[in-house]
Formats: structure tokens, C-alpha cells, sequence
């Protein structure tokens, strides 16, 4: 069932994603697209997560925003003073700075393998960010190893601060610690996005490839084909799989497999880096007295697949 709206704002509105946005031209959604989108919201109860631009957006723009729930999620260049997610688009941008204004708020960086590799000891923060690797789907052997290093001394820094009395969240280690079930990004299921041209897409990277694969509009309302095949139920690996805290990104498995419910091994062997260095967080946290009810068992493969006859 839908939950979540995410309404792009313009055209050059920040990624929070995988994807890249190579978008330079502003295009701002029209105003009564806005408020079309924010009606239709309100009538499927859905929550609204407002993506903003670099540039600040016109007054009537932002008056109609308030008029309804919502999450907004702001590049950091632009210091939006009450943006709900920050997005650091560089390890170079990135700050772990706690000011009174900032400290409740999200953190994403956004890095490649090698730029997050090289400035991990700098990532000691004690609030909540979302690390994402936007290279995944070239990653080879030597990727995977380096990977393996960096999740490590990601590790150590979150021990440290644990050690300090503070409660970091680092999703790459501490959400599968956390999580019961698969909580993966839904695209499709849960959320759907409202790009500037008034168009619905599965998600912004769908809108940002190809803007004729719209999924419905404000008038004719959402239609998405095979819409099953997007459902954890039609992927058979993924729903015996225990990287609870993957993605699961369908724009990027149609990327690297051409089927949306299809992930690439890439996607997979990353998935369980962290899995399993979330499993050495815990243990490590286990030998402090914390989590002491939480497991997550020792495997000897990184992609199902390979053992999918297992299963
Ligand atoms: S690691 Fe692979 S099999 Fe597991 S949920 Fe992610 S994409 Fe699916």
C-alpha cells in the first residue's frame, strides 16, 4: 500500500539516492501541479516528502508546502534551516558538525566506494546518517576487499562513539542490528514520485532516465504495469535473504539485469559486507552488555544466488 509521496520539486532537486541527477536546468514544478499533488496526497493519506533544489524556491511555493505533513529533504548548500535530511553530495562536503539547528536532523552522504574509503576515520557522527555508495553496480573483487576494510573501520568509529554514551545510527551498520524483517526502499509499493512535469514515476532515478516512463498523472492517477513484479513476494531470493537493510533497488537492478525484481551480484555481495559487519558491530557491542538479545548468524556466502538451492 502507498505511503509515501515524493514530490521532486524542480528538476534539478537534489538526489538522496544511488542515482545521479544530471540535470543542470531549473524547471520548478508548476503551482498547481503542487497543489494537486499535495490534494492527492491528502486523499490517499499519504506522507509528503518535499525534495528541494539548490536555489531557494518562491514564497507562494513554500506557504503551499505548509499547508500539509511533511518531510523535506534539502541539499546542504542551500541551509535550509528546517530541512528534516541533509544531503552531503561529497565525502569534501560532508561535515559531521552537530550545531543546535542541525541535531535532530538526517544526515546522507553520498560518495563513491573509494571517496568514502578514503575519509571514513572522518565519519564519527552521533545522530543518524545514511551513508550511500552511488558506484555499487561497477564494483570489482578489488572494490569488494576495500569495502570489507572500510565497513571495518566504519565499525570501530561506531564503537567508539558508543563507547563515548551516545547512540549513533549508521544504516550500512547499525540498521540490520536493528531490524527484524526486510526493510528495503519500495519503490513502486509504498512510494511514488511526483516529478516537476506533473507526472508520476516509480521513483526520481525512473523520471531522471527516461521521463516518458511515467507510471500516471494528476489527472488519469497511477497505473503501473506488472506492478507485482516490484513486490518483495515476486522476488524469490530476496525473500528468503537475510541483508535485511539492502535497498533492494529496482532502478538498479533493471540497470544491471534488466528486470526490476532481479538484483545484480553487485547489489548482493555489498548487501552483505555490511551484514556481516554489522554482525561484528554487534559482537563487539555484545562483549560491552548491549543488544544482548539481538543475533545474526555467521553465513559463508555473499551472494544468494550462488547458494540459492540452499534456500
Ligand atoms: S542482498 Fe541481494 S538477495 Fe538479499 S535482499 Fe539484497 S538484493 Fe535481495
Amino acid at each position: 500500500m502507498l505511503q509515501y509521496l515524493v514530490i521532486l520539486l524542480d528538476d534539478t532537486s537534489v538526489s538522496y539516492c544511488h542515482y545521479e541527477n544530471p540535470k543542470k536546468v531549473k524547471r520548478l514544478i508548476s503551482l498547481s501541479d503542487l497543489k494537486a499533488g499535495i490534494l492527492f496526497a491528502m486523499k490517499q493519506n499519504l506522507m509528503i516528502q518535499f525534495v528541494y533544489p539548490d536555489y531557494e524556491i518562491p514564497a507562494e511555493y513554500q506557504k503551499e508546502i505548509e499547508t500539509i505533513d511533511h518531510h523535506k529533504i534539502a541539499p546542504q548548500k542551500i541551509q535550509l534551516k528546517n530541512a528534516d535530511v541533509v544531503v552531503f553530495n561529497s565525502c569534501k562536503e560532508f561535515s559531521t558538525e552537530k550545531t543546535e539547528e542541525n541535531k535532530d536532523k538526517i544526515f546522507v552522504l553520498r560518495a563513491n566506494g573509494k571517496d568514502v574509503a578514503r575519509n571514513v576515520s572522518t565519519f564519527a557522527h552521533d545522530g543518524r546518517l545514511n551513508i550511500i555508495i552511488t558506484d555499487i553496480e561497477t564494483f570489482t573483487e578489488n572494490d569488494f576487499s576495500l569495502y570489507k576494510e572500510t565497513l571495518e573501520q566504519l565499525k570501530n568509529t561506531v564503537k567508539e562513539i558508543f563507547l563515548q554514551e551516545n547512540s549513533p545510527q549508521v544504516n550500512l551498520l547499525t540498521d540490520r542490528i536493528l531490524l527484524e524483517k526486510m526493510n528495503n526502499c519500495n519503490a513502486g509499493i509504498e512510494n511514488i514520485t511526483l516529478a516537476p512535469n506533473g507526472k508520476f514515476y516509480i521513483c526520481p532515478a525512473f523520471y531522471l532516465e527516461d521521463e516518458n516512463d511515467t507510471v500516471g498523472n494528476l489527472t488519469n492517477c497511477i497505473d503501473i504495469k506488472n506492478k507485482h513484479l516490484y513486490k518483495l513476494s515476486n522476488a524469490p531470493i530476496c525473500q528468503k535473504c537475510d541483508a535485511y537493510q539492502c535497498k533492494r533497488c529496482v532502478w538498479l537492478n533493471r540497470k544491471t539485469t534488466r528486470e526490476v525484481n532481479t538484483p545484480s551480484h553487485e547489489q548482493c555481495v555489498v548487501a552483505h559486507l555490511e551484514r556481516n559487519a554489522s554482525r561484528n558491530l554487534l559482537l563487539d557491542l555484545q562483549q560491552l552488555g548491549a543488544w544482548e538479545d539481538k543475533s545474526i548468524k555467521a553465513i559463508d556466502y555473499f551472494d544468494p544466488f550462488e547458494v540459492k538451492d540452499k534456500f
